[in-house]
């Protein structure tokens, strides 16, 4: 069986709700100072455990049948536990395989997101919704393949005769946990209004979209530039507290790449606050955000371009902005 107690810290403390509680070791890989309070907790139940840490907010869980995820693996190398007894935990794991442990359990990733304070309310789609399809709907298809959006992701469009819908458009429904949490949708016809946002305060883009072997998290600030780059889309230029959160609970280096405009400044400030990395990427003329450069490059490319020029010290983000304010007035 899997003990993960065992690889705890020796000087721990467990509590009458059934948290066992020590200093975290997640904090200092997530911005955050040391915790010397004991605020991380690790709580076993039927099948696994979780882990929530009231410092730095990062949070975990295991289910025995299923595989670490790449933020238990995360916890587990902070606690020093070595890399072969993370695969040995993560065999031992499958053997148990059932197909409970294979159905996605919500009701447990609920109660993660909870205690990380980031949820959304379930918001089904509108009754009227129907997936586009490259044949049925050719005008919007070629539109989605020219912004360089993946192909794959369940495009909507809606057939009922309201006041905007019988105007061409693609709807892109927002998951959260793999569960709609909202949408929004892109007029095709040059008309106003160009989109109709429905989405939860707090929400981010492209959190499915992140896959666990993944080092880095691009957070841009539209949808078609998340769409593009398989980044995290803000929806507007600032990051608010509950993104922030949201972000940091990916458990990646966070890079921020900004729009190249007066809105974008604002978005650097902000990262400089949160101490994630800035990237502005000298693209040539007329590449003003990350799906301009998709659409130009192409995706490996703008990729490396962002890599090339993330910068961390505040100091050279400030240089790097400074010198975007001068490319925008000339
Ligand atoms: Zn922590």
């Amino acid at each position: 069986m899997i003990d993960i107690f065992s690889f705890l810290p020796s000087n721990r403390k467990q509590t009458s709700s059934g948290w066992v509680s020590f200093n975290a070791p997640c904090c200092i890989h997530n911005g955050d100072s040391q915790d010397k309070r004991k605020r991380g907790g690790i709580k076993s139940n039927d099948d696994g455990w979780s882990y929530h840490c009231f410092n730095c907010g990062y949070t975990t869980s295991f289910i025995l049948g299923r595989n670490l995820s790449i933020k238990a693996r995360n916890l587990l190398t902070w606690l020093n536990v070595p890399q072969e007894e993370i695969e040995r935990i993560n065999l031992e794991s499958m053997r148990h395989r059932s197909i409970d442990g294979m159905l996605y359990d919500r009701e447990k990733r609920q109660v993660a997101d909870q205690l990380a304070g980031v949820r959304f309310k379930e918001f089904p789609l509108p009754k009227d919704s129907v997936l586009l399809d490259e044949e049925e709907h050719p005008m919007q298809f070629t539109y989605i393949l020219h912004r360089n959006a993946p192909i794959d992701y369940p495009y909507m469009i809606r057939s009922s005769d309201g006041v905007h819908w019988t105007r061409p458009h693609v709807m892109i429904p927002f998951t959260y946990d793999n569960v709609i949490v909202g949408s929004t949708t892109r007029f095709l016809d040059g008309k106003q209004p160009v989109w109709i946002n429905d989405f939860q305060p707090g929400y981010v883009f492209g959190t499915d979209l992140q896959k666990h072997n993944w080092q880095y998290v691009i957070v841009t600030e539209g949808i078609f530039d998340a769409l593009s780059i398989d980044g995290l889309a803000l929806m507007h230029n600032t990051v608010n507290d509950k993104q922030a959160k949201l972000i940091r609970n990916i458990g990646k280096e966070i890079i921020v790449v900004p729009d190249q405009d007066k809105a974008g400044l604002e978005l650097i400030d902000r990262a400089v606050e949160l101490r994630w990395a800035v990237s502005i990427p000298i693209w040539p003329e007329g590449i003003k955000d990350v799906n301009d450069a998709v659409c130009k490059l192409g995706k490996v490319a703008t990729l490396l371009t962002i890599l090339q020029a993330k910068e961390t010290s505040k100091i050279k983000i400030e240089i790097g902005k400074q010198r975007l304010v001068k490319r925008l007035r000339s």
